[in-house]
């Protein structure tokens, strides 16, 4: 039987990653729902070519033009939050890839749990706001989030056929990002194009930011940390710029197990998409003897303060967590705009951070407006920054 395939962020990089092996293995996929924002055009493209039954763009005015120019194609058009959720919960689908960028992503992930989907899971951001509550949705509904995040991919692959009482640590490994050797007094003048310029994976804007402040370390940390079921002090960062090993798992008998590959996140879409098989991707061979040597070390937590933030923020629990995330999308909004250096990213965050009054990490609500309330207090940071 074909899986149906419901695909949140499908204009976007892990999207359009996604679409590719559903059309190398059509006898296997289909997708019979895709959302974006406001990029009619690849929504476009993507309907003529996957022919799903159901689309959704958050912007209204751009599905009102994709609907016009969709006029003789059989598919049905929403718009708005409330199209995201219904695309989300579609009841023919199986599975439900969440590949939505940020916060936006939190309320159509859990609207599909709810609905009792599956959930190939590439939002992190759903987890770092929300990571106690979605497990207990999870729960609740008698479903299961496959982690598609390289880093969660292959953390997964490893603890496989293992006992849980028997690791000891997780080690997520990091490329380090574009920045990662740059002096800190350097970071004042790194432009949006340096800081989006990564070595080793081909992202999108707001991921590839937080991978040169390397925030998306700390991010992956509390993913992992609700994926798994293991305290923050359990697991460790290691800088490791060749992406080859994209995490490891160690237990108490001191074995290490890693999973290996090229940096192409097709492969944990697809793990996640046929779990517990695996497809034939014809992807490059790794070939060690042609990269030669692997290196690692320790993260520099006085360059890169973004990793300390979501340490403590996930120490201090509640909506901190939350707080990080929101004050993050600003922070790195703002950067992208030129309204802020690179080296005040962390800055505004930390600010926010130290400025909030925390509520239950496990009510939606007050989720939602911790994540409200953090968003205007990092863009009345930003603007003082600006000012002074
Ligand atoms: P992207 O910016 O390329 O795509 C984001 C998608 O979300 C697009 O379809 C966009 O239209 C849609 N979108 C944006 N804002 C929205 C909103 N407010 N409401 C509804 N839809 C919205 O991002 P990406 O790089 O594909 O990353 C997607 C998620 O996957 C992120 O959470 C990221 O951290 C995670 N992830 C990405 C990669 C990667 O290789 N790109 C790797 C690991 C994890
Ligand atoms: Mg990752």
């Amino acid at each position: 039987m074909r899986k149906n395939i419901i695909l949140l962020g499908s204009t976007g990089s892990i999207g359009c990653n996604t679409l590719d092996i559903v059309k190398k293995f059509p006898d296997q996929f289909q997708a019979v729902g895709l959302t974006g924002g406001s990029n009619g055009d690849k929504l476009k493209e993507q309907i003529e070519v996957f022919k799903p039954r159901v689309v959704a763009l958050l912007d209204h005015g751009a599905a009102h033009r994709l609907q016009g120019e969709c006029r003789h194609l059989p598919v049905e058009i929403l718009s708005g939050i409330e199209g995201l959720k219904a695309v989300a919960t579609l009841s023919e689908g199986h599975i439900v890839v969440s590949a939505i960028v940020g916060a936006a992503g939190l309320v159509p992930t859990l609207s599909a749990i709810r609905s009792k989907k599956e959930i190939a899971l590439a939002n992190k951001e759903t987890m770092v706001m929300a990571g106690e509550l979605v497990n207990k949705e999870v729960r609740e509904h008698q479903t299961r989030l496959l982690p598609v995040d390289s880093e969660h991919s292959a953390i997964f692959q490893s603890l496989e056929g293992h006992r849980k009482e028997d690791l000891s640590k997780l080690i997520l490994t990091a490329s380090g990002g574009p920045l990662w050797d740059l002096p800190k007094a350097a970071q004042e003048n790194v432009t949006p194009e340096e800081a989006l310029n990564h070595p080793n994976w081909k992202m999108g804007a707001k991921i590839s930011i937080d991978s040169a402040t390397m925030m998306n370390k700390g991010l992956e940390m509390i993913e992992a940390r609700w994926l798994f079921d293991v305290i923050a002090e359990k697991i460790e960062i290691l800088i490791h710029r060749q992406s080859v090993i994209h995490s490891m798992v160690e237990f108490i008998d001191g074995s290490v197990i890693a999973q290996l590959g090229i940096p192409d996140m097709r492969g944990p879409i697809a793990y996640a998409l046929n779990y517990p098989k695996r497809l034939p991707l014809k992807l490059p061979s790794l070939d060690l003897s042609k990269i030669g040597n692997l290196t690692f070390f320790k993260p520099d937590l006085e360059r890169f303060p973004c990793i300390s933030l979501a340490y403590e923020a996930m120490d201090s629990g509640g909506t901190f967590p939350t707080v990080l995330n929101a004050s993050n999308e600003e922070a790195v909004g703002a950067f992208l705009e030129r309204k802020i250096p690179f080296s005040k990213i962390s800055a505004v965050i930390q600010q926010t951070l130290g400025a909030h009054n925390p509520k239950s990490g496990t009510n939606l609500d007050d989720i939602l407006m911790a994540d409200q309330w953090a968003r205007e207090e990092a863009r009345r940071t930003v603007k003082s920054h600006i000012c002074h």
